[in-house]
């Protein structure tokens, strides 16, 4: 499925803030006193206001309807019942929430007060995704995770008992003091708990956490010499996709698994390249130029951009609608924009559209981009196969085990398919 227009939208809000900062973190994230929250949802609701003006200047289709939102973050949990009461409230003033949406929140465990679970079943939310990462509690503790497996059951009993029953676990393969048995215990206690989607993340150690920074310097603190090797954690990664998927928890995406019906809508967006905007710190947004383009029945330019991901720019930017404001109404300038010609959303869907476990389907795209066009992806796909990487009966191409283990390599080799001068940079094309 690709981004089509009348599609409805997908939501993202970044709350950046958490309780304490985990080891291996590098989004832009971090601890601030409760009074920023309260400017910041001030800012995130000036900013939903504006979207609609923002979009108009910039030719842009922003689809009123909207079928998923996401709170990720940062721990959006944390947030002040009436914040997240007032958010959800500028978001329904804004947009029409389809009456099947699906409403996501993250949280992180033992991190839910009453009230905030009050608040958030009562503003409709009824998917939560919690930030697990391992059911071992040392291993939790020493990534600086606050909580241990009895806080996570409670918490998973608590949303239960709120009604949100639509439950997703995150675990991460490769954390320190992590072993083939304590994973093993991890996947199964995942198993038991009867969650119907988990995420399952293979450790990549960012120069930029306090973990990476200790990996490249040297020292105990974080226990980075505790860090499993790269070929041990591709292997739990593998008994992960053989253990979940044997208590039909199958995998649908790389990092991704659900039972029947449970996969993840929002996330599905972002890898069949349907519309989204982001609001807040280090926010992403993909949407389609407007109706009025040159070609209203070709595939058009989409725009993709990237919210700054500085708290204080973020905060003090120019009020929206003020000169300074430049490109978008929110926060300053976005840091990352582009607009993506047809050429580079083939790129896209192939890369993307790899990702999930159904495959890419050659006649959609062939129907989306042109014959010609796939057929020179075709021939990247061949070499790829043959080097068992991807699998193709010429109808649908998908990634083999092994691809996904090396699924990076993978997608750099669809990249540059397209011509350099395809891509036109933001100023010379729409608004
Ligand atoms: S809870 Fe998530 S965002 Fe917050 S510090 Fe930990 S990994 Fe980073």
């Amino acid at each position: 499925m690709s981004c089509s227009h009348n599609d409805a939208l997908g939501l993202y809000i970044s709350i950046p803030f958490c309780r304490s900062k985990c080891t291996y973190c590098n989004f832009a994230s971090g601890v601030y006193p409760a009074s920023e929250h309260a400017r910041y949802v001030e800012r995130l609701i000036q900013d939903l206001a504006a979207t609609g003006a923002w979009a108009a200047r910039m030719n842009l289709e922003l689809p009123r309807q909207v079928d998923t939102v996401y709170l990720g973050g940062g721990t959006p949990s944390l947030l002040e019942p009436e914040l997240l009461a007032r958010l959800f409230g500028a978001m329904r003033a804004e947009f029409d929430f389809e009456p099947e949406a699906e409403i996501t929140v993250e949280c992180a465990p033992g991190q839910l007060a009453d009230e905030t679970l009050e608040s958030l079943a009562a503003a409709g939310v009824h998917r939560v995704s919690l930030g697990v990462q391992s059911f071992i509690d040392r291993e939790a503790q020493v990534s600086g995770r606050l909580h241990n497996r009895a806080t996570v059951e409670e918490d998973l009993r608590r949303l239960r008992g709120a009604g949100i029953a639509n439950l997703n676990v995150d675990l991460i393969a490769g954390l320190a003091g992590q072993t083939p048995a304590s994973w093993e215990e991890s996947l199964a206690v995942l198993v038991e708990s009867g969650v119907p989607h988990a995420s399952v993340y293979m450790l990549e150690v960012d120069e930029d956490s306090r973990l990476g920074r200790e990996m490249l310097a040297g020292g105990a603190r974080y226990h980075a010499g505790l860090v499993p090797a790269d070929d041990a954690i591709a292997q739990m990664y593998s008994r992960a996709i053989e253990r979940l998927g044997a208590a039909a928890l199958g995998q649908y995406e790389i990092s991704n698994f659900c039972r029947p019906g449970f996969a993840s809508r929002h996330n599905l967006r972002y890898w069949q390249r349907r519309p989204y905007l982001g609001l807040g710190l280090d926010a992403s947004s993909m949407l389609r130029e407007g109706l009025q383009a040159a070609d209203p029945a070709g595939p058009g330019y989409v725009l993709r951009s990237t919210t700054t991901d500085d708290l204080g720019a973020f905060l003090e930017g120019p009020e929206p609608g003020s000169p300074r404001t430049g490109l978008r109404p929110w926060g300053g300038e976005p840091v990352e924009t582009a607009w993506l010609s047809p050429a580079r959303q083939h790129e896209e869907a192939w890369f993307l559209g790899l990702r999930l476990n159904v495959g890419v389907d050659v006649a959609a795209l062939e129907r989306e981009f042109g014959r010609e066009t796939v057929a020179r992806a075709m021939e990247t796909v061949g070499r790829l196969a043959e080097n068992g990487l991807l699998t193709s009966d010429g109808k649908t191409v998908r990634l083999t085990a092994q691809g996904q283990l090396l699924s990076n390599d993978v997608f750099q080799e669809f990249l540059g398919l397209a011509a350099e001068e395809s891509e036109m940079s933001l100023g010379t094309h729409g608004g």
